[in-house]
């Protein structure tokens, strides 16, 4: 399977000026494609196949108009058509329902001021990590990388990035064999919560670590202070700059995050199981799902990614399972319950359960796995909501 290293560059003003023109040359490759796609389903003309699109590459690099795209790896160029077939590939499966997850909407033209630029060179490309450590990249040159932690072995490929705080970063894809854990008895389910950031078959309810969520705070004070600064104005230009800055420091805190909080999940239970984020997404109020989803998706991802790697099972329960109305102990249906109530007395069995643990345990037994429904139970009587989860309606912004 495949894993991802992602080291800081230090790239030189040269090496800047050759990237920024691989960027464009990826930009504008990606964006002829999509041209040339979208002219033909006006036109009512058949797809264009991904190897139409390659001989149309090759052709305009050899008119005046394109020929500047020669200065850049044409490995890189390649990618990039393979960038916009994959978008393409995403795009029809979820249309047909064949890819889970959330749905996946049809390309759109990349731009300049887009907060993430990056570029892609496989093996083909001859990139190479030199003696002196630094990462060679053709008509780029020698770039010199912060090597943070071991590289396990010959990368297949590396992804150039620029993220909107400025800063490069050097992704290098390694294939690597399963390391199967030892063999343990838990098993999980996992309910993706609103008032804490997943909450376990076996009781426990995680938060976000605190400083995320002020760092999440302030992100959004910064970003209020942003649009009341007027369009094109030197002020304007500072503030996006900290915003940016801002962001990419609460990104890298939330993927430790996510690191630390799956590979504890995957390395103490021998299975888990979470909720498909597009049934999830059903019960949920517009803001909440934008709020939320980006950030689970990716931890639903790391689970996935390292349950293959260390030899554990994965479940995504897909089908609809109204896995917070259903009693875990008896398994009656108990109706739609609206988010204030977080705990709710089963009218048949007579239990006094969790909300969230409650749900946590149906997704667990949805995926066959053996829990124990003890964490659901609670002491009766009415407990207040959070404020956090207590409105029913999206705040005015
Ligand atoms: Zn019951």
């Amino acid at each position: 399977m495949q894993l991802r290293y992602k080291y800081r560059l230090d790239p030189a003003p040269r090496h800047r000026a050759a990237l920024a023109r691989a960027f464009g040359c990826a930009r504008v490759v990606f964006n002829d494609g999509l041209r040339a796609r979208q002219i033909a389903y006006a036109a009512e003309l058949p797809y264009l196949s991904d190897a139409q699109l390659s001989a149309r590459l090759t052709c305009a690099k050899r008119t005046p108009e394109r020929a500047w795209l020669n200065e850049v790896s044409a490995v890189v160029l390649q990618q990039a058509l393979a960038d916009l077939n994959a978008a393409y590939r995403n795009y029809f499966a979820s249309m047909t329902g064949k890819r889970a997850g959330p749905k996946v909407g049809p390309p759109r033209f990349r731009s300049r001021k887009d907060h993430r630029q990056a570029i892609r060179f496989t093996a083909n490309a001859r990139f190479k990590i030199l003696p002196n450590g630094k990462l060679r990249l053709p008509k780029v040159g020698a770039v010199p990388v912060r090597w943070s932690r071991l590289l396990p072995s010959e990368p297949s490929s590396v992804t150039v990035i620029k993220d909107a705080a400025g800063r490069y970063f050097a992704s290098f894809v390694v294939e690597t064999g399963p390391r199967a854990l030892p063999e343990i008895k838990p098993v999980v389910g996992i309910d993706l919560g609103l008032a804490h950031f997943v909450v376990l078959s076996d009781g426990r309810k995680i938060h976000s670590p605190q400083f995320l969520r002020r760092a999440e705070m302030k992100l959004r004070r910064s970003h209020r202070a942003l649009s009341r600064k007027r369009k094109g104005s030197h002020n304007r230009n500072k503030a996006r700059a900290k915003v940016a800055r801002a962001h990419a420091r609460v990104a890298d805190a939330r993927r430790d995050f996510h690191h630390q909080l799956s590979t504890a999940l995957i390395r103490d239970n021998q299975a888990v199981a979470v909720e498909d984020l597009a049934v999830k997404a059903l019960g949920r109020t517009r803001m909440a799902k934008s709020v939320h989803d980006a950030g689970w998706s990716a931890f639903v991802a790391m689970l996935e990614y390292k349950s293959r790697l260390y030899g554990r099972e994965f479940h995504r329960i897909g089908r609809f399972e109204p896995t917070s109305q259903t009693c875990c102990q008896c398994g009656t249906k108990g109706g739609r319950k609206p988010l204030h109530v977080r705990t709710w007395r089963c009218g048949k069995c007579g239990a006094w359960l969790d909300r969230d643990i409650n749900a946590a345990v149906n997704v667990a037994k949805a995926a066959g796995l053996a829990v124990t429904t003890c964490g659901a139970q609670v002491r009766p009587g009415p407990a207040p909501a959070p404020r956090s989860e207590a409105g029913t309606h999206p705040r005015p912004r």
